[in-house]
């Protein structure tokens, strides 16, 4: 087999890679405002109440309808998961790796049409579109691999005259809970992961992105899977998310997406209710308030830029996004007016034209909510750059930035999930390290030394899972930057590394007397 390398993203510099894109563009424009129904035990079930998925950079163009499911539906796909993990978890591991190899391929030959639909459903400009979809490759082509390196078991010892194995065996029935940010990539990956492994799945995805979520089904029936395995259902998450999650039959949660929804899921799993014989494990990867840290004697242009795209790729809407810069006294004011000058001449508008670096936040609620923290930020801060904001057509913000601000202040310590910066000074680099670490989050964070001491110290002290030196904070690679956080981010996980797919299994000792 083919060694693992993770899928390239598209060079748009290339003129037939633009005209492919624009072609997909058109494409999926061909396609937006169907209906999509539920998916249980591989029947189509059609709701008369919808979700509607809006294209956030045009508030009034429907994406698509998609059923919605109620309780008695969500029962059903329970159901379903529950009968058709009987087989599935007895299918030869190597047979559950080829189907996900064939869904990658499905999806590479379909990688724009892909994106396309992330450009109008999730608001994402084409790079960003462009490395979702091949994060979503990489996730089936990796886990595909470790569930036939797992499928071997651990070695482990045995004494004379016995003979010990160490295997591991899939779970039951997944919930997987997935957000709208990585619409394709996390979805998909949590989704897989679950059933790579041999447990059946019951899919809630985001009211933001379910169409998405829906061709991914879609592709994983041509590849093979058989019905039950997934069941699709989107919903209301107070609604069927709280059902799911309570279900006796449900053996394990997988959700990705805000602290206030994992902790309400952590708790409620904890509780066993009546019929459950088992203790329901969760896999939680919430919330970041990330750093990027600026030691002395650095290039002012490499930490303006570190900071810059960290900030603001993909409006800011990534959990991994560096919503805060420290700066050391002595580079402070030559980095800030950088990035003030850089932040000015990013563009912002639809994100299907090309020429556009930002696109719309992705809802109503959430342009509220980041509009409404720029009126703080202006209270906490000095405002440098943007500001402004306008949801006329669209939810579009200004990529805005604050200097000056205090590292306890408001915009400095709250998960904004949108376009906005707070820069904050530092007398040297350990109080750097030490202002990264004052938050309740621990996701990602940067730091831009030339400083071996430095870099050690905070290698050591910068309390992150993904920390990276002298670049931006964001875009980790499957495969090469396993990715999850400490403390509120969650259960670090660590989605797209090599321990990621057992949490989804449990180990068997058996031993033998010869
Ligand atoms: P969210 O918490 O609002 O929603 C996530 C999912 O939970 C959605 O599918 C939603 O419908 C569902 N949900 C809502 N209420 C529920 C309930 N009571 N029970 C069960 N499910 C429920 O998050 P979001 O806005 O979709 O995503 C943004 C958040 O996700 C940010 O906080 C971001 O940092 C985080 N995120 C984290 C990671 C990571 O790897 N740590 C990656 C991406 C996003």
């Amino acid at each position: 087999m083919i060694a693992y390398k993770h899928e390239p993203f598209t060079d748009f510099t290339v003129e037939e890679n633009r005209k492919a894109y624009e072609e997909a563009l058109k494409q999926v424009k061909g396609y937006l405002g169907q209906d999509y129904p539920l998916i249980i035990g591989g029947e189509r079930v059609t709701t008369d109440d919808k979700i509607v998925s809006y294209n956030p950079a045009k508030k009034d163009e429907v994406v698509g309808r998609v059923s919605k499911a109620t309780k008695e539906l969500a029962e059903r796909a329970m159901k379903s998961a529950d009968e058709t993990f009987k087989t599935w978890s007895k299918v030869d591991p190597a047979v559950r790796a080829d189907v996900l190899f064939k869904a990658a391929a499905i999806t590479r030959r379909r990688k724009h049409e892909f994106s396309a639909l992330l450009t109008y459903e999730g608001g994402k400009p084409w790079k960003e579109a462009d490395a979702d979809t091949a994060e979503a490759i990489d996730f089936m082509e990796y886990y595909a691999r470790q569930m036939l390196k797992l499928a071997e078991g651990q070695p482990v010892e045995s004494r004379p005259g016995e003979f010990n194995r160490y295997s591991y065996i899939p779970l039951g029935v997944g919930v997987v809970i997935p957000p709208w940010n990585f619409a394709f990539a996390i979805m998909a990956g949590t989704t897989v992961a679950a059933m790579v492994t041999g447990n059946t799945v019951v899919l809630k995805p985001s009211s933001n992105t379910p169409v998405v979520a829906y061709k991914f089904m879609e592709v994983l029936e041509e590849a093979g899977m058989p019905a039950g395995v997934i069941n699709f259902v989107p919903g209301p998450g107070a609604e069927v998310g709280d059902y799911l999650v309570d279900h006796p039959r449900t053996r394990f949660i997988s959700f990705t997406g805000s602290r206030a929804v994992g902790l309400r899921i952590v708790e409620r799993a904890a509780k066993v209710n009546e019929g459950q014989i088992w203790i329901k494990r969760v896999i939680a990867e919430m919330g970041g308030k990330d750093t990027m840290v600026v030691d002395s004697d650095v290039d002012v242009e490499l930490a303006a830029q570190s900071i810059v795209v960290s900030a603001f790729g993909f409006s800011g809407q990534k959990c991994s996004a560096g919503s805060r810069a420290v700066i050391v006294e002595d580079m402070y004011d030559k980095v800030v007016e950088r990035v003030a000058e850089l932040t000015k001449e990013l563009t912002v508008g639809d994100p299907a034209d090309y020429g556009n670096y930002m696109g719309p936040v992705i809802d109503a609620g959430a342009f509220k909510k980041i509009t409404s923290y720029i009126e703080v930020g202006k209270k906490e801060g000095k405002l440098i750059a943007g500001g402004d904001s306008d949801d006329s057509t669209g939810y579009f913000i200004q990529p805005t930035a604050f200097s000056d601000v205090d590292p306890k202040a408001e915009i400095m310590q709250d998960e904004i999930f949108g376009p906005v910066l707070g820069i904050t000074k530092a007398k040297d680099f350990k109080e750097a390290i030490d202002i990264a670490n004052n938050t309740e989050y621990g996701l990602t964070g940067g730091v831009i030394t030339s400083d071996r001491e430095n870099q050690e110290y905070a290698r050591e002290n910068f309390h992150v899972g993904n920390l990276y030196f002298n670049r931006n904070c964001t875009g980790a690679i499957v495969g090469y930057q396993p990715f999850g956080g400490f403390n509120m981010s969650g259960t670090d996980s660590k989605a797209g590394g090599p321990d990621y797919l057992q949490l989804h299994m449990q180990a068997k000792t058996t031993s033998e007397m010869f």
